[in-house]
């Protein structure tokens, strides 16, 4: 097996407002490798969200820690983090938040251009992965111009632009019907399979996570220790 990619130990978050107390995550321990393609199902208010937000760097654990390759997220400095936030994490949400003017082609590269990447180098990298999802001939198509699943494709284009390892997933699928479902389904399968992009998709749609490799089913913040077994050492 090998190294985790991903390791949250022992995870609890804990949000108070005022005197109110209230436990996203309980205890949470789970191991993502490279290349594992990871589902989380549960109800509304369950912590997916919360969970998400962690590992992308966006809140911390209120005890336990989250090691990425190895590294204390916790422990980074805020540069440190911002880095492996725009590096090595992609986003995608239920909204495809696309820029209307921009093209498919200028929505996938603007994480390149505000990298100060020059366009043509940013335009060759986004027409490679504008291809490998199948939108080649919509490059120079604005948003409105293209399909729900056309226009998710291309937030996903532009969430993998830097070729990051991890790949979070937000409900990709919310706003899709059946047929751009499983076209988005099937290119995280390749995309786990052919680059070993690890990802981890949240949703409440079970046929959608029985797309991953594993369903990992969250209740009131807590996960069954038996999901992801972790290497049993001190990392
Ligand atoms: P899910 O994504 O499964 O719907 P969340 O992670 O959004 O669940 O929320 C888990 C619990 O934490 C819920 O009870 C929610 O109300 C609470 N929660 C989430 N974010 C906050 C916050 N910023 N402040 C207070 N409570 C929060």
């Amino acid at each position: 097996m090998d190294s985790p990619l991903i390791f949250i130990e022992n995870v609890t978050k804990i949000y108070r407002n005022g005197q109110v107390e209230q436990a996203a995550l309980r205890d949470v321990t789970l191991c993502l490798s490279k290349g594992d393609f990871v589902s989380v199902m549960g109800p509304s208010g369950c912590g997916k969200s919360t969970l998400l937000n962690l590992v992308g760097g966006l809140d911390k654990p209120t005890r336990g820690r989250i090691l990425f390759d190895g590294r204390n997220m916790a422990s980074m400095s805020d540069d440190e983090l911002t880095m492996l936030r725009r590096d090595r994490i992609g986003l995608v949400f239920q909204f495809f938040n696309l820029l209307p003017h921009l093209t498919a082609l200028e929505n996938t590269a603007l994480p390149l251009y505000m990298l100060g990447v020059s366009t043509r180098e940013a335009n060759r990298r986004a027409r490679e992965i504008l291809d490998y999802v199948g939108l080649s001939r919509w490059e120079s198509h604005v948003p409105s111009r293209l399909s729900g699943g056309q226009q998710q494709r291309v937030a996903i284009a532009r969430g993998l632009v830097r070729e990051p390892e991890v790949l979070l997933a937000d409900e990709p699928t919310g706003n899709l019907d059946s047929h751009n479902t499983s076209e988005v389904m099937s290119l995280f399968e390749r995309l786990s399979s052919d680059i070993r992009l690890t990802i981890i998709l949240v949703t409440h749609q079970a046929d959608v996570a029985a797309g991953a490799d594993k369903i990992i089913h969250m209740n009131d913040g807590s996960i069954p220790e038996s999901s992801t077994p972790c290497p049993s050492n001190d990392a």
